[in-house]
């Protein structure tokens, strides 16, 4: 067990959004069907919660603070005094480092919406944002092109996403990671070459690029099925990933996770402890949980609607909508699904000590496929993807499932 195993990581989730856009199957909902008093509704129902889940497990309020993730949704529609409620709240729940002499501090992190800083509030939402805790910033830019951005039916334009990461630096955030997404309906390569060079020139401490993926159940699947959809295709979007790595590499960004990449080690905590399987504690509508004990693990999820999540919160402290206590080989395949994602693999030793078995034992005739195929192999003692591996990492991981 290391140090981050004693540890906890906490998302929040806020399932509200100024419109939903056309490719989005978060669970949001958008505010113009929100009723009033919904913040102070909300952000005591989620308070209520982990206050519930901590008389259901004390041991875990020992636990070291180590990440907080407010994600969404749009987290940042909610008015600065409920988010420093929530993390004031979340913080008292748990032993917390002084980041002096016991270790980092932790790290907290709320998604921006460019559109919600610079058309609804003014840049004090990010002072206060600060004022609250909040030490990095996930923002939502996703391109750099006001046609990518309409395609996309985002809320905001190329100018107010410039704007709000630089109010975002003013502000004083020093660890501000950028989102985009490339594989946009009409998007060239160069297009996308542009969103590179233009995210590089801010140099941002992170960065993700998303491929653009149809979720059934979307506008966009919709409009996909009947053919009203046009894509890059698929050599034209493993291009853009390629460019994308080359760039950001070049760039001296670190490769760590199939999406994303970091300057000088700042990767982000929260989100490595997902690939690593480490606990969280999701709170919110719809949000996830998992802890490594008992047996091999236990996994739990909410009510979705974010007006259920809050009456079954109101009556009974709780809104779990569905808990499974995981199988070994259960949680085996999950820990080699996440750990693969990593681009420096999954350490042979530490999974051996994790699942009692070695990697290779585990799904040996599909390890030797892959590896004889090209897209997987053994350095360092770790089991990783080739790079062209990573091209289909999603494949390759369903596959051993
Ligand atoms: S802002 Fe994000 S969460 Fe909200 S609808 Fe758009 S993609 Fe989904």
């Amino acid at each position: 067990m290391n140090n981050r195993d004693q540890m906890i990581g906490i998302y929040v989730h806020i399932p509200f959004c100024v419109q939903k856009c056309p490719y989005c199957a978060f669970n949001s909902i958008a505010t113009v069907h929100l009723p009033s008093g919904i913040w102070d509704a909300y952000s005591d129902a989620v308070l209520r919660e982990l206050s519930f889940h901590i008389a259901k497990r004390p041991e875990l309020s020992d636990r070291m603070l180590e990440t907080l993730y407010i994600g969404g949704g749009t987290p940042s529609l909610m008015p600065a005094e409920y988010i420093k409620r929530l993390v004031d709240g979340i913080r008292k729940t748990f032993p917390v480092s002084s980041g002096q002499s016991s270790g980092q501090e932790p790290e907290i992190t709320i998604e921006i919406n460019p559109g919600t800083i610079t058309q609804l509030f003014t840049h004090d939402k990010l002072i206060f944002f600060k004022d609250a805790g909040i030490n990095r910033l996930s923002i939502g830019i996703q391109s750099f092109h006001e046609r990518g951005l309409k395609a996309l039916g985002r809320v905001h334009s190329v100018r107010e996403s410039l704007r709000c990461y630089e109010l975002a630096r003013k502000a004083g955030f020093r660890n501000i990671g950028i989102d985009l997404i490339f594989g946009i309906p009409g998007q060239s390569l160069r297009e996308w070459e542009a969103d590179v060079n233009k995210a590089l020139s801010l140099r941002p401490e992170h960065l993700s690029t998303y491929n653009l993926t149809i979720e059934e159940g979307t506008v966009f699947s919709r409009r996909y099925e009947d053919g009203r959809l046009l894509l890059p295709t698929e050599d034209e979007q493993t291009a853009m990933y390629e460019l994308g790595i080359d760039r950001l590499r070049s760039a001296g960004y670190c490769h760590y996770e199939v999406s994303n990449f970091s300057l000088d080690g700042l990767e982000c905590r929260h989100n490595n402890r997902y690939w690593l399987a480490m606990d969280y504690i999701g709170l919110g509508a719809g949000a996830h949980s998992y802890v490594s004990a008992p047996g091999w693990g236990v996994r739990w999820w909410n009510e979705s609607a974010p007006l259920t999540y809050i009456g079954q919160i109101k009556d009974s402290g709780h809104a779990t909508a569905g808990m499974e206590r995981l199988t070994h080989e259960e949680a085996i395949t999950e820990g080699i699904f996440l750990g693969l994602r990593k681009i420096r693999g999954i350490d042979l030793d530490w999974f051996k000590d994790r699942f009692h078995i070695s990697i290779k034992d585990s799904h040996r005739s599909r390890f030797t496929a892959l590896e004889a195929g090209g897209l997987l192999y053994t350095t360092d003692h770790r089991l990783r993807l080739t790079t062209r591996g990573i091209l289909i990492a999603d494949t390759i991981t369903v596959s051993l499932i």
